[in-house]
């Protein structure tokens, strides 16, 4: 009994030193941690690809053949002498070796553990290679394959598929390899199998044709067969995402049971004398999202709903016709955004939407005056405004609404869920308002409903009519001077345009002196007095930013060269084209977003994506989805998947509040939407999980793993 909680320690194999490597690099202490340490993926040790077959377009693949030769290189690929004479291991830089099978011949390539490699690598003897093929220059390699004994053929006993565990440089320094990790949880389920317990109650494991969890964790690290395999992953995938959802989704049960609404259900003057002066028809997904924003004030209920829309899908007068079906209850609305510049923006439009109801209007931000902010105080207590929109400076404390019924958010991703509960106390009766959030940074449906899960959802996913999508290109960098004569057309043609550097180097300094001479090479092309060229980066003082900024927005500029790291928050109609340096360095969404700056005017636009002309196929297909499509939503989908598991759970993931530990977001979206739905039908019979037979899930819940701590985190 209890073995489970019991330290791996007592596991052989593991004394102290193990132990302590284990719980460092990996957070492993017990047996049980162990036991939820999975596999990343399999080798199925039954297949053998002939060497002629290798190509780079394989993912990790096994070869098996006898080593022809071992070679030592140096610095500048120099051979080293491996003659009678003992050779100089720290000179050594890579062991190459030619290993041939019956159909061809390939190299493994080395440049760690070259000493030991070497002496195993003995020419005649027979290995089996494993890793992911790679082209250089015409000849098949694999760098740093992993290397083991061939199976005699037909190997009794264990299976053909053998998991392999994610592994740090320090755990295999310690001994912790593979094959020891293989063993220790074989130890684990010697000693513990029969004590797993199951989580789910019975009649979600018989409605999900689940399998136990004692057959899944013993099949997930060492598969009966394919079939096992895809069993154990099933189940173990399906758990952690239904254990998510319900998490989310109970609490939104939980709310909207206790949390009473405002009723807003009248249709009035305010909101049809704007909508009946718009100076254009609401596209359909406009008006299906106002009617589902509708449905939720007449609920009873408070609304939660995240409203995501493309860049120019026309989010901000969803807004305010919301705010003004408000308004026309009797109640205040307000919105808040992330920036002092998109505030004022947001407010010029505003007023101008506003002018025919009469509604008064009001902007507050950090650098209001303390006269405006006591007038603008005084206006929110007395109800006098109708509508604010500020930044931050809105949700200080000392700002009270008489009556507040809506509030916006815009840009969800850069206020934490502490921001948006402060929204949720601006009313004296403890009632909380409505909540619309609004973003544009597109993220995929599985995304949305984990980060968001708590929300309801609505998507515009048409653009106003007449919109000329961007006309994107792929430019290899040897290749540039194309783009610059096309640059120059355009200039002439008396557009402007945008060229972009991205931050490659941790240190900005490097960034800066790639960004310059960028410039340098620009001013080359687009000589003085004929053209001019502004320049900025986060390394200017605000004065000159804003100088070379203001050169560009009022036309006097042609060119603006720039980093990421400055917010070129500025509309500038006129420009034409965005040209992207480096653009394989990009991720796809912020691609989108930079490409969104132009395309505002009525001329045709253009982006311009130029890449490293050694850029991989991988990496290239990437950028062509960019050419395909202007649909943000679609490429932050087909980002997802094409950068598969590898990139977003070991980078982009990681960044996120919540971990899971064997689901991924990316590849299993129709599981988790399956688990999503089958949640809520749990819920539904039992909001509070109060009845005897949900107990084991109240239980899970309780140990807290799947609360989502941190939104702010979220961007
Ligand atoms: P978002 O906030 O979603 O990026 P905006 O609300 O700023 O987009 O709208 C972008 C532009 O499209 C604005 O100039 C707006 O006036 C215009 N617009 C919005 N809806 C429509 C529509 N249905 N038809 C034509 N233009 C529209
Ligand atoms: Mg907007």
């Amino acid at each position: 009994m209890g073995e489970l909680q019991s330290s791996i320690q007592y596991l052989s194999g593991v004394g102290p030193k193990r132990a302590a490597l284990l719980k460092a690099e990996l957070g492993i202490e017990t047996i049980e941690d162990l036991l939820h340490f999975y596999p990343f993926r399999y080798i199925d040790r039954s297949r053998i690809t002939p060497i002629a077959e290798v190509s780079s377009d394989l993912a990790y693949i096994q070869v098996q053949g006898s080593v022809v030769s071992r070679t030592l290189y140096g610095a500048n690929s120099q051979v080293i002498d491996q003659g009678q004479a003992t050779v100089r291991w720290n000179a050594v830089k890579r062991l190459s070796v030619i290993v041939q099978d019956a159909s061809g011949s390939m190299e493994m390539v080395f440049f760690k553990g070259i000493k030991w490699n070497y002496a195993r690598l003995v020419p005649g003897s027979t290995f089996v290679f494993f890793g992911k093929p790679s082209d250089f220059n015409g000849r098949m390699n694999i760098v740093h394959p992993e290397v083991d004994a061939p199976l005699p053929p037909g190997a009794p006993g264990n299976g053909t598929l053998t998991g392999v565990y994610p592994s740090t440089e320090k755990l295999k320094n310690g001994g912790v390899t593979g094959k020891v990790m293989c063993k220790l949880e074989s130890a684990a389920l010697a000693l513990c199998a029969n004590e797993i317990k199951e989580t789910l109650p019975d009649y979600i494991i018989r409605e999900n044709a689940l399998c136990s969890r004692a057959y899944a964790i013993k099949n997930i690290h060492f598969p009966a067969d394919g079939y096992a395999l895809e069993k154990a992953t099933r189940r173990l995938k399906w758990e952690e995402l239904f254990f998510l959802q319900l998490s989310l989704l109970k609490q939104k049960y939980i709310r909207s049971r206790f949390a009473a609404g405002l009723p807003l259900t009248k249709v009035g003057q305010a909101f049809n004398s704007c909508y009946d002066s718009l100076p254009y028809e609401l596209t359909g997904a406009q008006k299906r999202v106002i009617k589902e924003i509708f449905t939720d004030f007449r609920s009873g209920h408070q609304m939660n709903r995240l409203l995501q829309g493309d860049v120019g899908s026309g989010k901000t007068m969803v807004a305010v016709l919301s705010a003004l079906l408000a308004i026309d209850n009797g109640y205040q609305a307000c919105m808040m955004a992330p920036t002092e510049v998109l505030t004022r923006q947001h407010y010029a439009n505003i007023c101008k939407y506003l002018a025919p109801t009469g509604i008064k209007c009001a902007m507050l931000t950090g650098s209001s005056t303390a006269r405006e902010r006591r007038e603008i105080h005084a206006g929110l207590e007395d109800g006098s405004i109708g509508f604010i929109v500020g930044t931050h400076a809105l949700i200080e404390d000392n700002v009270e609404f008489r009556n507040l019924g809506l509030a916006v958010i815009d840009e969800q991703h850069r206020f934490g869920v502490d921001q948006r509960a402060r929204l949720w106390s601006k009313r004296k009766d403890g009632v909380p308002p409505h909540v619309l959030v609004m973003t544009a940074t597109p993220i995929p449906r599985t995304l949305a409903m984990t980060l968001y899960g708590d929300l309801d959802v609505s998507v515009i996913d048409e653009l106003p009519p007449g919109r000329k999508p961007v006309k994107t290109y792929l430019v290899p960098d040897n290749k540039k001077v194309k783009v610059y004569n096309f640059m120059r057309r355009q200039i002439e043609a008396g557009r402007q345009v945008f060229v972009v550097y991205p931050l490659i180097f941790e240190s900005e300094k490097i960034d800066l002196n790639n960004l310059e001479m960028g410039y340098e090479e620009i001013l080359k092309y687009f000589p003085m007095p004929d053209y001019k060229v502004a320049i900025v980066h986060g390394q200017q003082t605000n004065e000159v930013k804003n100088f070379n900024m203001a050169a560009f927005a009022e036309g006097r500029a042609n060119i603006l060269v720039s980093t990421t790291v400055i917010e070129v928050g500025v509309d500038v109609p006129n420009a034409s084209v965005m040209v992207i340096e480096s653009s394989q360095r990009f991720g796809l969404s912020q691609l989108h977003q930079l490409r969104g700056r132009v395309g505002r005017g009525a001329d045709e636009s253009y982006c311009v994506l130029v890449y490293d002309f050694k850029t991989g196929k991988d990496a290239r297909s990437r950028l062509e989805l960019m050419a395909r499509t202007n649909d943000g939503f679609e490429i932050a989908e087909e980002d997802m998947k094409m950068r598969g598991p590898g990139d977003l759970e070991g980078t982009q993931q990681s960044g996120l509040p919540i971990s899971l530990n064997i689901a991924s977001l990316a590849r299993d979206g129709m599981l988790l939407g399956d688990a999503r739905a089958y949640a809520g039908h749990v819920l539904a019979a039992d909001p509070g999980l109060e009845q005897p037979v949900n107990a084991p899930l109240l239980r899970e819940l309780r140990k807290g793993k799947y609360d989502i701590k941190d939104y702010s985190k979220i961007s």
